[in-house]
């Protein structure tokens, strides 16, 4: 390509909305075979709300959810707010806390009101050694429908089942359908629990799915990506997203998401959608040609 073609490329990238932070990204998109996107806040919208909660016998709901929204408030995960949201529109007060603690992947723990509490994913409750099977009928719904389940303790013992749904934007599918029309396959990558995952990536055609990533995962899920299928661009919003979008080919942050994905990304999508990705991609292949 010639400089010529790049400037031209690059400017009209940016009348769109796709600003190229690196010339060569829009040379390496032309190729591209396989996008991987973060699910959380880029294929939906990142602002989950709270749909389901069945307590464990012996527990009261309201109390199980007072304790839970008193731990989450402390937290910064979409999830959290979902939940404090949940106790709020009930009106319950939250009690004040101690020992606040984030398990990375995991969830988060503290003490409320001398009562020790934790909140999070399936694994953390194993990891605690806590009989989530007990709650798997319920576990197993919740999935097949979109949402995602998580586990309350109290006091070492396992206490509830929540929900959270966070709804697909509506320009996702569309987004989705150019991306399969332009020859490229669509991979999705997310820490959230694999049945959730595999729900929401048939509602859009997903083709692939890598589900229960750990943040530092997401580099070995790109390179496993990379040695399948040849080049790779990643797509994210989140702070945890920012090494994935350095390990892609051509890592693409979505512009309403986080300022470390940004700066970490190749190319910024300004419109905060999906269709950015095909967009820049015809256009590199429309200035670049489409010639392997
Ligand atoms: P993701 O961005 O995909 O949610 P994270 O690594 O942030 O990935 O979280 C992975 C999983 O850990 C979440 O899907 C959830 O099950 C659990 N988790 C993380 N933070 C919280 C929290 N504040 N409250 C409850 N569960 C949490
Ligand atoms: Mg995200």
């Amino acid at each position: 390509a010639t400089p010529t073609s790049i400037m031209v490329g690059t400017g009209r990238g940016a009348e769109m909305g796709v600003l190229f932070r690196k010339g060569e990204a829009l040379q390496l998109l032309k190729d591209a075979r396989v996008v991987a996107v973060d699910k959380t806040g880029t294929l939906t919208e990142g602002r989950p709300s709270l749909t389901d909660l069945e307590v464990a016998p012996g527990f009261d709901e309201a109390h199980v959810l007072r304790l839970i929204a008193a731990v989450e408030a402390r937290s910064e995960h979409p999830i959290a707010r979902a939940i404090v949201q949940a106790a709020e529109a009930r009106g319950l007060a939250l009690p004040s806390l101690d020992a606040f603690e984030s398990v990375t992947g995991m969830g988060v723990r503290a003490t409320v009101a001398g009562a020790r509490v934790e909140v999070g994913a399936d694994r953390y409750m194993r990891s605690l050694g806590l009989p989530v099977e007990v709650f798997a009928d319920t576990a197993e719904r919740l999935g097949n429908e979109g949402k995602s389940p998580l586990y309350a303790a109290v006091d070492g013992q396992l206490a509830a089942i929540v929900a959270v749904a966070d709804p697909i934007k509506p320009s996702t599918p569309a987004a989705i359908a150019a991306l399969h029309a332009l020859g490229l396959k669509v991979a999705m990558i997310t820490g959230d629990n694999a049945r959730t995952a595999r729900a929401i990536a048939a509602r859009l055609g997903i083709d692939e799915v890598v589900a229960e990533v750990l943040p530092e995962g997401k580099v070995a899920t790109l390179q496993r990506l990379k040695s399948t299928h040849g080049r790779v661009a990643f797509v994210g919003d989140g702070i945890n997203d920012a090494p994935a979008l350095a390990e892609a080919d051509v890592g693409l942050a979505i512009g309403t998401g986080t300022d470390v994905a940004m700066e970490a990304a190749d190319v910024v999508l300004m419109s905060g959608h999906l269709q950015g990705v095909p967009n820049a991609i015809a256009l590199s292949r429309a200035t670049l040609g489409n010639i392997r």
